[in-house]
């Protein structure tokens, strides 16, 4: 029998596991371990949104829903969406309700891709942009960001790597793992760049309620999607969902905003894949959308201050780090130690226990930075700080 390895598609044979996962299994199983790394709200979901869930079941809603999803939690989306970005989609046709932003991602790759298509994304990034793209026979194109920068996408960088091939940008702001926000008159570049070659925009908002600002003594920040900027809704496909603000990630849930006819072939093919996301989660999404406002923002403020420790505590540390934007992640610039990201990461591991992700975990623009979530609570965040201040002392 031929090996089973050789029975594996060549574009999956291809890509690397996650970067993550794999510097995670030396955590597994180790409860000592104070752990930065998984991207999750270490908060349930609020209360109200578990119990919209379970009621839904007592009520025995346990059936399919439309393939787009409910109209009710569409219509709850198009407001929500008006309401936060300034942009009009129909609950109609232009709303699809995905098994999370990582659903709708993979979605837009194989709508708009042929084999050999590119799409464009900022590195350092998301772990799965890469893999998605290439996973829909898409060639990856990065383009890298740089600490000296604060991880600003600059717009002549993107004009660079654009070619005859090139079908879309792919933007993530603000940005996991940096927590960098885009300066508006570089999206307006961007998006006039969009224009002049005529490309899509994918723009992953997943984070855009976690915005610090005012705590810190920044200028407070207003999310500025790239939908909302003049001649952009018609070519952005905007995708966002419940697992980062709303503390949502097990409930699978996602949406992509976008003009009827790429909503029509991204449901074509969630459709035949997927079916439709769970009712229970879209259930509890309506609740989340209509009522969440309040647990949003006590969460956000949360992690504006434990933000504001993790920074304070890597500058005593002499770690340079920039203020991040949003999200939920700092992500200190460890080179003058002369070590790799990933050695910093398993020697603090090895002698504090505590858990960091080596920054090439999002690519190679990583390298020189490690990720440190900040989504665990306050007393634990204490204790990190101290145990990596003990460390650094040792390099
Ligand atoms: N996009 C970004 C930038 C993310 O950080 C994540 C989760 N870490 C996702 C998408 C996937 O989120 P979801 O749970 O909605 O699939």
């Amino acid at each position: 029998m031929k090996p089973l390895e050789e029975r594996i598609a060549q574009q999956v044979s291809a890509i690397p596991r996650s970067g993550i996962r794999d510097f995670f299994e030396l955590v597994q199983g180790r409860d000592d371990v104070i752990s930065l790394g998984v991207g999750e709200p270490d908060f349930a979901a609020p209360w109200h949104i578990r119990e919209a869930a379970i009621f839904s079941l007592e009520q025995g809603q346990t059936s399919y829903t439309s393939n787009l999803g409910m109209p009710a939690l569409r219509e709850s989306i198009s407001r929500y969406v008006r309401g936060l970005f300034g942009v009009s989609y129909s609950p109609e046709n232009e709303v699809l309700v995905t098994v999370g932003v990582s659903e709708a991602l993979d979605l837009v790759c194989r709508a708009i891709l042929n084999p050999g298509d590119e799409i464009i994304y900022h590195e350092p990034c998301y772990v799965s942009y890469s893999p998605s793209i290439a996973m829909a026979y898409g060639k990856a194109v990065a383009v890298e960001t740089k600490v000296e920068d604060e991880f600003v996408l600059r717009a002549e960088d993107v004009a660079a790597a654009i070619t005859e091939n090139t079908r879309a940008i792919l933007l993530n702001f603000p940005t996991n793992p940096t927590g960098a926000v885009e300066p508006v008159e570089e999206l307006e570049k961007i998006a006039q760049l969009a224009i002049d070659h005529d490309l899509l925009v994918i723009s992953d908002e997943i984070y855009c309620e976690l915005l610090y600002g005012e705590e810190s003594g920044m200028k407070p920040g207003k999310h500025v999607s790239i939908a909302s900027l003049p001649g952009m809704r018609e070519r952005t496909i905007l995708l966002h969902g419940f697992s980062k603000a709303f503390a949502m990630t097990g409930f699978r849930l996602g949406y992509a905003c976008a003009p009827p006819v790429l909503t029509e072939a991204m449901m074509k093919i969630h459709q035949y894949s997927m079916l439709c996301a769970p009712i229970m989660s879209q259930v509890a999404a309506i609740e989340a959308l209509e009522n969440g406002a309040e647990a949003v923002e006590q969460m956000r403020k949360a992690y504006a201050q434990r933000r504001n420790l993790v920074l304070r505590s890597f500058r005593e540390m002499g770690i340079p780090c920039f203020s991040p934007g949003g999200a939920f992640y700092a992500f200190p610039d460890i080179r003058k130690f002369g070590i790799s990201s990933h050695e910093f990461a398993v020697r603090l591991l090895e002698a504090e226990d505590v858990a960091v992700v080596p920054g090439t975990a999002f690519g190679q623009a990583g390298e020189g930075c490690v990720r440190a979530c900040y989504a665990t609570s306050y007393e634990k965040l204490e204790l990190a700080m101290e145990k990596m201040a003990r460390f650094v002392k040792t390099l």
